[in-house]
């Protein structure tokens, strides 16, 4: 009984983590997209221009979907603590460390199963 009511008071925790690091997200998003409204009303006009432009259109583009692939990863997390899967492993169902929870709160494997899928959190 004590042991549900502490794992329910950790969902808590984890649950504001992911809402907060969410709104970050939203927030560096559209920020993002507003400074690339921004850089493109000013029309390139010659060819040093254009290729600085496309350079900040890729880094724009590369943060954003960064950005955004780090968020659905965090959506994800949040309709695990919904579902009651949140903290377990997807990959051996083990439970993930809290250490590593605390870390990284929208982590859907652990470290070994991390490694095994490549390194795209964070
Ligand atoms: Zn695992």
């Amino acid at each position: 009984m004590a042991k549900t009511l502490t794992k329910n008071k950790q969902m808590v925790q984890y649950r504001e983590a992911l809402r907060e690091k969410a709104q970050e997200l939203r927030r560096n998003i559209s920020s993002l997209a507003a400074s690339e409204i921004v850089a493109h009303r000013e029309e390139p006009n010659d060819v040093v221009d254009l290729a600085g432009q496309s350079h900040e259109e890729w880094l724009f583009l590369n943060r954003n979907a960064q950005n955004i692939a780090l968020l659905r990863q965090v959506n994800e997390a949040l309709e695990r603590i919904d579902e009651g899967t949140y903290s377990v492993c997807a990959g051996c169902d083990q439970p993930i460390s809290p250490k590593r929870l605390a870390a990284v709160p929208w982590a859907k494997y652990c470290i070994g199963c991390q490694e095994k899928h490549g390194s795209w959190t964070n």
